[in-house]
């Protein structure tokens, strides 16, 4: 999916700071950070939402909570939130899985 545009940062065509990275997942840190600790986990494979990622392989969305745990162990004593924006109403602007790790700081519900 060139035109994907977490394929390209998976590709290496697009930089981004990557934290994490292992056979199946890539940690980066978001381009517009909402939080001290702002991460976002993606798996290499495209799959355009959370659901469609569980049907399609449920041992690489379990990869993603590994990687997520990983981060938050590393960067914010292991405790954050992990949000998947799902659709466009929802606030999701990119379609290719991707789970928000966040913390540092007070997070409200609009975090
Ligand atoms: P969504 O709104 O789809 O849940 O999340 C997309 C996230 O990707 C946003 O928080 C946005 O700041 C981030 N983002 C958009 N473009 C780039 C980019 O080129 N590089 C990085 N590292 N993050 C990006
Ligand atoms: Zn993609």
């Amino acid at each position: 999916m060139t035109d994907c545009l977490f394929c390209r940062i998976v590709a290496g065509e697009i930089p981004a700071q990557i934290v994490v990275e292992t056979d199946t997942v890539i940690a980066f840190r978001d381009i517009a950070p909402k939080a001290p600790v702002h991460v976002l986990v993606a798996p290499r494979l495209h799959e355009p939402n959370v659901a469609a990622l569980a049907a399609a392989s449920p041992q690489v969305l379990a990869d993603m909570a590994a990687v997520a745990q990983q981060v938050a162990d590393a960067e914010c004593g292991g405790e954050f939130r992990w949000i998947f924006n799902t659709g466009a109403a929802a606030g999701q602007t990119v379609f290719h899985v991707h789970g928000h790790v966040m913390n540092g700081g007070a997070l409200g519900w609009d975090a």
